[in-house]
């Protein structure tokens, strides 16, 4: 297949948005951002063999490689608005790009974000996505804003897809497909599906004052929140929310350790005041989504991990 009928069905399967003057097609795209709003901008790269497993199904990839762009977006309280999208393709195979395509445009499509341009390539397979979303100036969820007293919070569950992840590389799950057991299939799609936590990270401004969303890890990413925030942040490994999934698979020990280190998660770790947590829990009731007071920020730096509050014995500095 050419480069252009390749582009062809890719601009085929994007929707529409008033804000876009000319989208693909031209050189470049031209927008129009909202006057007064902030514009917002991430990109991500995802490299087979690096990123995702190299037999993962097409449409997998092609979710994952706007999830965690979303995910960015999410973690400064944006809201999606447009992307470009970088493929460097071994070969052109039309089912290959029409899978892709599946999974890139069901999240596009439901989080209102559009694709506006992008660059098609021959090599290694690699996929490169920049979004951009909007915020009301001054109201962005920003990584430097954490206050001493803060809870420290995190969204649905942690662990899942450093689990998963493991078990396939000890060959005991298999990412080309649905499993049977409902529980592999669980851990199957929090690490070929992630959920970018787009509609919490709105909900957000004004209740949160700091957060990131969890890639690398939850020690790493709320370090990244200590450092540029000046603080430190006390969590309970006690509290950390493991889904039922992750516990039957390795058990409670190494479902915590997945929770603290492992990455590829995608939930959002903030932090708010005490006085948001009535509130707090509204949100996560309105978005049926597990939010878990997890620790506090602290003077000091880095993150500890101790069991002090809930009696659980072992201690972990993280700096
Ligand atoms: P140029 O050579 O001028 O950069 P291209 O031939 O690469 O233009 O692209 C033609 C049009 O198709 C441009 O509008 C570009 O943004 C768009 N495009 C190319 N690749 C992709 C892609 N993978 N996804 C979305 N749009 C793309
Ligand atoms: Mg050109």
């Amino acid at each position: 297949m050419a480069e252009f009928s390749l582009i062809d069905r890719i601009r085929a399967r994007t929707a529409a948005r008033a804000d876009i003057a000319l989208g693909i097609g031209d050189d470049a795209a031209l927008l129009q951002p909202q006057a007064g709003l902030q514009l917002v901008v991430t990109a991500d790269t995802l490299n087979s063999g690096v990123h995702f497993p190299p037999e993962t199904p097409a449409a997998d990839i092609g979710w994952k490689t706007l999830a965690v762009n979303l995910s960015d977006l999410a973690a400064m309280g944006a809201q999606p608005a447009w992307c470009t999208l970088a493929l460097s393709l071994p070969d052109a195979q039309e089912d290959w790009v029409d899978g892709f395509a599946d999974g890139f445009f069901a999240l596009a499509d439901a989080h209102g974000i559009v694709l506006i341009g992008g660059d098609t390539t021959r090599g290694p397979l690699s996929l490169s996505v920049t979004a951009m979303g909007q915020v009301t100036p001054g109201t962005a969820l920003r990584r430097d804003a954490a206050q001493i007293g803060d809870d420290i919070w995190v969204s649905g569950t942690l662990g899942d897809a450093a689990i998963a992840l493991r078990a396939w590389q000890g060959g005991t799950l298999d990412v080309r497909g649905p499993a049977e057991d409902a529980q592999v299939e669980h851990l199957r799609l929090r690490l070929a599906r992630p959920t970018p936590r787009v509609a919490l990270g709105r909900a957000l401004v004004g209740l949160a004052h700091a957060a990131v969303d969890v890639s690398d890890g939850l020690l790493a990413d709320l370090g990244h929140i200590c450092a540029r925030s000046g603080v430190g942040a006390r969590i309970d490994p006690a509290c950390l929310p493991l889904s039922a999934a992750a516990r039957a698979r390795v058990g409670d020990t190494h479902a915590r350790d997945a929770a603290l280190r492992g990455g590829d998660d995608y939930e959002l770790c903030f932090t708010a005041p005490p006085a948001k947590r009535a509130a707090i829990a509204g949100l996560g009731e309105r978005l049926v989504l597990h939010l878990t007071r997890i620790g506090e920020v602290v003077r000091g730096q880095g993150v500890v991990a101790d069991g002090s509050e809930s009696g659980t014995t072992g201690y972990e500095h993280f700096l």
